[in-house]
């Protein structure tokens, strides 16, 4: 008979002592919740856990209990290593090109290409850390109140507060049950959702006043300029995607955020019965049919524009097919 990747986890948790975990670059809140809901549950169980992540734990994640445990380097050895959220090597960063042996790789992405021994990839799930949160006790784990407050924060920010089209009811369940477990909902939907600094709010100034659209496709570009004058110190959008998406008639959105290593980040986000991801994987990118993002070199403008053009046709043909089917 063939175990189940669930019974698999379980068995080989309880046979090491020694762990390595890690996350993606770039990590968002379904990143960091999921390394410290299994790690911490880990190190409870009295295991040694190194929860390591290749890039700075961004500031809204710094109030969590166990937070100040992430590292950004391996120390010394371990038995098994498990990557968490992660869809392929490369978004491990520097961990991804190291000669590490992945054991354990548990995952929603759709386009996870299953690089460990045991994958336990669910893409129904609406973060790793609802998968994490459902067998944690299954693995012989206990959900402590800095466990459960982790595995909400992941399940809270990839839904974007529960408002996601990838929505269950049983999702709502499982959150309360974290609530039980003492998890402060209102608290990690003010800091990880709802507060923004200063000055995000004036990078999105510069995002809206540059904002485009071709029918059910709407953009806009965040260069380096635009951070610098802004005084944002992060690399990222400062989630001006969720402003676009709040557009009635945008199908898709796209943001292009210049890098200051001369790359270009994009992220696209899309309504039910559109998969964007695919529009991403043609650049080298993935993620969900709804939310996508992908890293690119090249020319800003040269670069939107191709990606606009390949995401508009993207558009037509999935209209195109449904009108048909
Ligand atoms: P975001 O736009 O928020 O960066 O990412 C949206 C989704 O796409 C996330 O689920 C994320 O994991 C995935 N994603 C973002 N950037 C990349 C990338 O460069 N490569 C891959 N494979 N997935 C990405
Ligand atoms: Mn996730």
């Amino acid at each position: 008979m063939i175990s189940h990747p669930n019974d698999l986890i379980g068995e080989a948790l309880r046979n090491a002592e020694r762990l390595l975990l890690v996350t993606h670059i770039r990590p968002d809140g379904d990143a960091i919740g999921s390394l410290l809901g299994l790690g911490l549950a880990l190190m409870e169980a009295g295991k040694s856990v190194q929860m390591v992540l290749d890039d700075h734990l961004p500031l809204q994640f710094r109030h969590l209990s166990g937070s100040e445990k992430i590292q950004r380097a391996i120390q010394g050895d371990f038995e098994l290593a498990i990557a968490l959220d992660c869809s392929d090597r490369s978004r491990l960063g520097r961990f991804g090109q190291d000669a590490i042996e992945w054991t354990i790789n548990i995952d929603h992405h759709i386009t996870n290409d299953g690089y460990a021994k045991i994958n336990l990839i669910e893409p129904q799930a609406v973060a790793t850390a609802e998968i994490i949160a459902t067998n944690l006790e299954s693995w012989g784990l206990q959900i402590s109140e800095a466990v459960a407050n982790a595995l909400l924060m992941g399940i809270l920010t990839d839904t974007i507060g529960f408002r996601t089209y990838n929505m269950r009811s049983d999702v709502l369940r499982l959150a309360a049950n974290l609530m039980d477990a003492g998890a402060n909902l209102p608290e990690l939907y003010a800091r990880t959702i709802y507060q923004k600094s200063f000055e995000a709010v004036k990078m999105w100034g510069s995002g809206l006043s540059k904002i485009q659209r071709i029918d059910g496709v709407v953009w806009t570009i965040l260069t380096n300029q635009d951070r610098q004058q802004a005084g944002y110190a992060g690399k990222d959008d400062a989630d001006m995607i969720n402003l676009l998406t709040a557009i009635d008639d945008a199908k898709i959105s796209v943001v292009f955020v210049e890098q200051p290593n001369g790359k270009v980040k994009v992220s696209w986000r899309a309504v039910p019965g559109i998969d964007v991801s695919q529009v991403a994987s043609q650049f080298g990118g993935g993620g969900h049919p709804a939310a996508a993002g992908a890293e690119l070199a090249g020319e800003l403008q040269n670069l939107s524009e191709t990606i606009i053009e390949k995401t508009y046709l993207h558009l037509l043909k999935t209209q195109r097919n449904s009108e048909n089917s």
